[in-house]
C-alpha cells in the first residue's frame, strides 16, 4: 500500500475543502483541471445531500470500499461530520473490522506516519472518540465486517504487500465484539446522543451480543442510540423480531441502474457465501411460518403493526 496517492488525495481536498492554496503536484493524475473539477462537483453533490438529509432529519450512512479507496473516503466524510454532525450524528462512517489497520486518517500528520500495520485496529478505533470529543461533533458509526476480503487478498498478493485483512474469521468477529464494547462504554463516558452507532451484520450471535451488551450497560432501545441494519430480501427473521421487540431497525435497499446493483448483490454473495446459507435457513422459516398461520388461520396477519422496522 503506497501512501502517496492518498497524499496527493488529501493535498486537494484540503484545497476544495479548506480553501488552502493549490499545489501542483507532480501526479498528473490528480493535478490535472478535469480531475480538480470532479472532486469539486463531488463535493458539491455530497454537501446538497447531506444538507438535505439534515433538513428532513435522517442519517447519511456512507459505505465503505475497499482499502485504496477507503482513506480518501473516511477523509471526506470526517469533513462532512465535522460540518453537520454538531448538534446530532447525521453523517455517519462504516468500519470494516475485517481490517487489520483502520484505514481512516483524521489528519496529514498521522497519514504520514500511520500506514503500518503495528498499530492496532482498536486503538485507532478508541482513538476516534478523543478525535470527535475534542473537535466537538457527534460520533456516528456503521459497524461491519467487511464485503471485499477475497479481492483485498487477491490485489495484496498480486501487488505485493501485506494482506490487510485478519489472519481468519475468529479474529474479524472478536475485533466486532471489541469494537462495540468499546462503543458501549464511550455512550455511558457523555451525554445521551453524542455517539449513534448501526450494527449492519446479518449474524446472529452479532446481533445477541450487541442486544445482551445493551442490556449490560443499561442502553434503552428507546434512546436509538444502537440501531440495526440488515439488507432488504435478506434475513427478515433477525430484522423483524428485532422491530417488534422495540430495537430500532432498518432495510438496507440496494438502489440504482440494475446494471449497477446486480453486480453489486452477486458481489455480496460471492463474497459472503454464508449469506446463501441464510437464506436457506430464512426459507425454511417462512415454510414453517406460513404452516403455523394456516393451522391458526392467521392468513391475514401483518407482523409489521407491532414492528418498529423502518
Ligand atoms: C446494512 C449493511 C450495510 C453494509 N455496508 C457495508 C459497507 O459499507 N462496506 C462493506 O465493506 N460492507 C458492508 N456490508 C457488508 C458486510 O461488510 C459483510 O460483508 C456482510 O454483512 C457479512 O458479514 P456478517 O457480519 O453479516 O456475517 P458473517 O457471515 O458473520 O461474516 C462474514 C464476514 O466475515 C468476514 N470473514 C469471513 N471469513 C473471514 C476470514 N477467513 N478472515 C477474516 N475475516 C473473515 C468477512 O468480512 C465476511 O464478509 C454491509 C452489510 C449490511 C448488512
Amino acid at each position: 500500500m503506497s501512501t502517496a496517492p492518498q497524499l496527493i488525495f488529501i493535498k486537494l481536498l484540503l484545497i476544495t475543502v479548506l480553501g488552502l492554496r493549490n499545489t501542483r503536484t507532480n501526479d498528473g493524475r490528480f493535478s490535472c483541471e478535469e480531475e480538480d473539477e470532479q472532486l469539486k462537483n463531488m463535493l458539491k453533490r455530497l454537501n446538497t445531500i447531506v444538507e438535505y438529509a439534515k433538513e428532513k432529519d435522517v442519517r447519511v450512512m456512507v459505505d465503505a470500499e475497499q482499502t485504496y479507496f477507503q482513506p480518501a473516503i473516511s477523509r471526506i466524510v470526517i469533513e462532512m461530520m465535522r460540518k453537520f454532525n454538531k448538534e446530532k450524528a447525521i453523517v455517519f462512517n462504516t468500519y470494516q473490522t475485517y481490517l487489520k489497520v483502520l484505514l481512516y486518517v483524521p489528519t496529514i500528520k498521522i497519514l504520514a506516519i500511520g500506514n503500518t500495520m503495528s498499530i492496532k485496529f482498536i486503538d485507532q478505533f478508541k482513538s476516534r472518540f478523543r478525535f470527535i470529543k475534542e473537535r466537538k461533533f457527534q460520533f456516528g458509526a456503521k459497524l461491519v465486517r467487511g464485503a471485499y476480503m477475497e479481492q483485498e487478498r487477491e490485489r495484496a498478493a498480486s501487488v505485493g504487500y501485506e494482506d490487510p485483512i485478519n489472519a481468519d474469521y475468529h479474529a474479524t468477529t472478536d475485533m466486532y465484539h471489541a469494537c462495540l464494547e468499546e462503543v458501549f462504554y464511550q455512550i455511558k463516558q457523555r451525554p445521551l446522543g453524542q455517539i449513534a452507532v448501526m450494527v449492519a451484520s446479518h449474524n446472529e450471535d452479532t446481533v445477541r451480543f450487541a442486544v445482551e451488551g445493551m442490556d449490560r450497560h443499561d442502553i434503552k432501545k428507546s434512546d436509538r442510540l444502537i440501531c440495526f441494519g440488515q439488507l432488504l430480501g435478506m434475513c427478515d427473521q433477525i430484522s423483524f423480531p428485532l422491530g417488534q421487540a422495540g430495537y430500532s431497525v432498518y432495510k438496507y435497499v440496494p438502489y440504482g441502474p440494475v446494471e449497477e446493483v446486480l453486480p453489486y448483490l452477486s458481489r455480496r454473495a460471492m463474497e459472503n457465501k454464508g449469506i446463501l446459507k441464510k437464506v436457506q435457513k430464512e426459507k425454511s422459516l417462512l415454510w414453517k411460518e406460513l404452516k403455523r398461520r394456516v393451522k391458526a388461520g392467521q392468513l391475514r396477519y401483518n407482523p409489521l403493526e407491532n414492528s418498529t422496522v423502518g
